[in-house]
């Protein structure tokens, strides 16, 4: 593997893993929607890279829309949710996979959910890089999901600490030190 970023303490998933995780999830997606119009809602900022990658894993006609989640707080609390939409096309009656880097205690995921339910979206998967289900607060389970962690902070792949991290490759956990020195006011996505 290449160099690993000097504030990273270890490496989780590394790419090779990741990409054999989300080759299989493409391919379960794909099974799913096949034969039927459907859009990827991608929320902002953190699943970016995951959505980018796994929408090259469905062979089959799709449209791509993005939503912009924010907590207020620090990220270890849920906060409160701003939900921005970007232009995304027809809701009432599309078929929408949403898309999250993480699903830890839900909330962005239910509130997203119960948001395209009202604008009058047919049916709602959802779809998740990272699930954490130790710290769960509402009853949702991600219909699809790449890979599960334990009870840690983690960074990269999309995920970032304090605004960065998002660019690496992989996903690890940050030196304690390194948590200790940037406190985050706004967390996007
Ligand atoms: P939830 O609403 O499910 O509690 O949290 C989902 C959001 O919290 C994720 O989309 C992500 O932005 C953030 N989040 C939750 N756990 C982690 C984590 O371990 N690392 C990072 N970087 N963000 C996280
Ligand atoms: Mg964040
Ligand atoms: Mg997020």
């Amino acid at each position: 593997m290449q160099n690993v970023h000097a504030d990273i303490e270890s490496v989780l998933f590394s790419e090779d893993v990741i990409r054999a995780g989300i080759a299989r999830v493409g391919a379960a997606v794909t099974e799913r929607f096949r034969g039927r119009d459907f859009t990827v809602v991608s929320i902002l900022k953190g699943s970016c890279i995951f959505s980018a990658d796994l929408i090259r894993q469905i062979p089959i006609p799709l449209e791509l829309a993005f939503v912009s989640a924010s907590s207020y707080g620090d990220r270890t609390t849920s906060g409160d949710l701003e939900i921005n939409f970007f232009p995304t096309g027809e809701i009432e009656g599309r078929n929408i996979l949403l898309v999250d880097d993480i699903l830890d205690t839900g909330q962005t995921m239910s509130r997203l959910r119960e948001e395209f339910l009202r604008r009058g979206a047919s049916e709602i998967a959802t779809c998740v890089f990272l699930d954490k289900p130790s710290r769960r607060s509402v009853e949702l389970d991600a219909d699809f999901r790449v890979l599960e962690v334990e009870d840690k902070f983690v960074v990269g792949y999309g995920l970032d600490f304090a605004g960065r991290y998002r660019n690496l490759p992989y996903v690890g956990v940050l030196k304690p030190e390194i948590y200790g020195a940037r406190a985050s006011v706004v967390g996007e996505g």
